[in-house]
């Protein structure tokens, strides 16, 4: 089969390299010639949301999927993208994307829309400040957020955001489904991510708790199905004690599931093309306690010095600070002793 991609980032190329283990061959769509997927996919050279782009994709392959979330209903509702825009359109806007959870029966924070400095003050009232105002849409790893202890007007008030009550948590955790078009639901084993600056550093798998690891699996399961979502999804998840919050989804694969490449019998690429090409879906296990790293611009550099674990090229050009690079996945071994790995390597401490 020739599988089509909108979007030719690190995720794309990750599909790709899947794709042709399984014997598939793939096409991406990517404004950069040079894109991390062009190393394993021909390339049409267009912006996502080039409708005719799009529909030269979708003439040229079997079927598509996007690993780009950003794109309109016009681009992505056609024959040869089973998973159509409905798991988009209730994940671009964080109002929608939130309130959808809830209905869902997920446990949420409080949240409220906000269009006007007026909804902020009344935000302010029913939330209680410190408060997080994040814009609706368009926001990742942490921009377009800012952290309110005062009522006045700040710039992302310019657009329509979100007031969301900030949750102390323990740590976050998040749970890579996958929905086959039988309706079958399998997740992957839940990582325990950790970031930094807002930007993910590690995924620790497995995660130690087992009943918050299936009290989250089972939420994920509601969302999909409760959502009519296909195909893959990422839930991310704050923990606090023994509650599971709902953050936020994302229907494409994650970074904090890149360690099932080495770490599962199935990936979460594997499966998110088994789903696409509507083969059965198997129940991925964990093969060994994994460890995900991830690595920005400013480590390229010492990355060159590491010869422990597995590293992941994006082969990305452009080094520029925090953008993600690469991953390393280490296996069998411990949370202290990755940190010491990474610490040593990087100069970097908590
Ligand atoms: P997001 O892009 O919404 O996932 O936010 C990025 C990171 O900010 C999350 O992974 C959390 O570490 C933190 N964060 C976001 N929302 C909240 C919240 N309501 N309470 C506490 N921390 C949050």
């Amino acid at each position: 089969m020739k599988i089509g991609i909108i979007g030719g980032g690190q995720l794309g190329q990750m599909l790709a390299i899947s794709a042709l283990k399984m014997g598939h061959t793939v096409m991406v769509l990517d404004p950069n010639p040079k894109c991390s997927a062009s190393l394993y996919a021909e390339v049409i050279v267009g912006e996502y949301k080039d409708e005719m782009k799009v529909q030269e994709l979708c003439d040229a392959c079997d079927v598509v999927t996007y690993e780009f979330e950003n794109v309109p209903a016009s681009v992505v509702e056609r024959e040869k993208i089973p998973q159509g825009f409905r798991p988009l359109a209730l994940s671009q806007n964080r109002n929608v994307e939130k309130q959808n959870a809830r209905n869902a029966g997920l446990l949420v924070n409080k949240t409220y829309m906000i269009q006007r400095l007026e909804d902020l003050e009344i935000a302010a009232k029913e939330i209680g400040l410190p408060l997080l105002l994040k814009t609706a849409s368009g926001g990742y790893d942490g921009k377009g957020q800012v952290w309110v202890s005062e009522v006045k007007p700040f710039d992302v008030l310019s657009v329509e955001c979100i007031a969301e009550e900030v949750i102390n948590f323990d740590y976050e955790i998040s749970v890579i489904a996958v929905r086959g078009f039988d309706g079958k639901v399998v997740t992957l084993p839940v990582p325990r991510n950790i970031h930094k600056n807002n930007i993910l550093h590690m995924s620790v798998v497995p995660n130690e708790d087992e009943f918050i690891n299936t009290s989250a699996k089972n939420y994920a399961k509601q969302l999909l199905e409760n959502s009519d979502i296909y195909g893959i999804c990422a839930i991310e998840f704050f923990v606090k004690g023994d509650k599971v919050y709902f953050n936020e989804m994302a229907p494409r694969p994650h970074n904090s599931g890149h360690y099932s490449i080495e770490g599962c019998d199935y990936s979460q690429f594997d499966l998110a093309l088994k789903a696409l090409l509507k083969e059965e879906l198997p129940n991925p296990t964990l093969l060994q306690p994994t460890i995900m790293v991830n690595y920005l611009g400013q480590h390229v550099e010492v990355i060159r010095n590491l010869n422990e674990g597995v590293i992941h090229d994006y082969g990305k050009e452009d080094a520029r600070n925090n953008r993600k690079m690469g991953h390393i996945t280490f296996i069998n071994k411990t949370e202290q002793e990755v940190t010491k790995i990474w610490e040593e390597l990087t100069g970097e401490h908590e």
